[in-house]
C-alpha cells in the first residue's frame, strides 16, 4: 500500500471493479481492509489461516484454510495479492453457479490433474469437519464417508472412481442436493 501511488491504486480499483462482481466502492473498501491487514500487500498462508480461525474458533480450520489458500493463490507463488484475493472472493460470493462450481472443482482437485478422486474428496470433507468442530456438525449428516459415496453415486457417471470436470459440472448443476453436499457455499455465505 505505502509505495503505491494514489493514481496506480485508483487504476487498480477501476480495473478490478470491471473484472469482478464488485462495485468500485466495494473494491475500495476491501482494498482498505486488505492493506490494513497486509501492509506489504501480500497475504501469507499463516495470516489466511488466522482469518479462518476467527470464524471457526471451536474447530481447527488449518487444513481447510491451506486448501483454500491454494486456490486463491492463482500464480502459486505462496502469497495472495489483493488482486487474487478480490477475484476469488467475487467468484465464491457472487459468481454464477457455473463459476462457483469451477472454483470448487479446483479446490477439490488437490493435485491439479484434472480429476477429483475419492481420496481428494475425503481430504476436503475431513478438513471441513475439522474446521466446523464437534459442536457445529449437522447431526443428520455426520458421516463423511457416506457423503462422499452419495456424491460419487450421483456424479461419477462412467464409474471410474474419479470425477472429471465434465462429470462434476453436469452432475452438480442437475442436482441441488449435490451443491448443498459440497457445502462450501454455506461456509462462505455464512461469513
Ligand atoms: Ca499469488
Ligand atoms: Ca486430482
Amino acid at each position: 500500500m505505502g509505495n503505491k501511488s494514489s493514481k496506480a491504486k485508483r487504476q487498480l480499483i477501476v480495473k478490478l471493479a470491471e473484472e469482478t462482481y464488485f462495485t468500485e466502492d466495494e473494491v475500495k473498501k476491501w482494498y482498505t481492509g486488505f492493506s490494513k491487514d497486509c501492509p506489504n500487500g501480500r497475504l501469507t498462508e499463516q495470516a489466511f489461516y488466522k482469518i479462518y480461525q476467527q470464524f471457526f474458533p471451536k474447530g481447527n480450520p488449518k487444513k481447510f484454510a491451506s486448501f483454500v489458500f491454494r486456490v486463491f493463490d492463482e500464480d502459486k507463488d505462496g502469497m495472495i495479492t489483493f488482486e487474487e484475493f478480490i477475484k476469488a472472493l467475487s467468484t465464491t460470493t457472487r459468481g454464477t453457479l457455473e463459476e462457483k462450481l469451477l472454483w470448487t472443482f479446483k479446490l477439490y482437485d488437490l493435485d491439479n490433474d484434472g480429476y477429483i478422486t475419492r481420496d481428494e474428496m475425503n481430504s476436503i470433507i475431513d478438513a471441513i469437519y475439522q474446521m466446523l468442530g464437534p459442536n457445529i456438525v449437522d447431526t443428520n449428516d455426520d458421516d463423511p464417508v457416506k457423503r462422499v459415496d452419495m456424491i460419487f453415486t450421483h456424479l461419477d457417471t462412467n464409474k471410474d472412481n474419479k470425477l472429471s470436470m465434465d462429470e462434476f459440472m453436469v452432475g452438480s448443476q442437475q442436482d441441488p442436493k449435490i451443491v448443498a453436499a459440497l457445502s462450501l457455499y454455506n461456509i462462505h455465505n455464512n461469513n
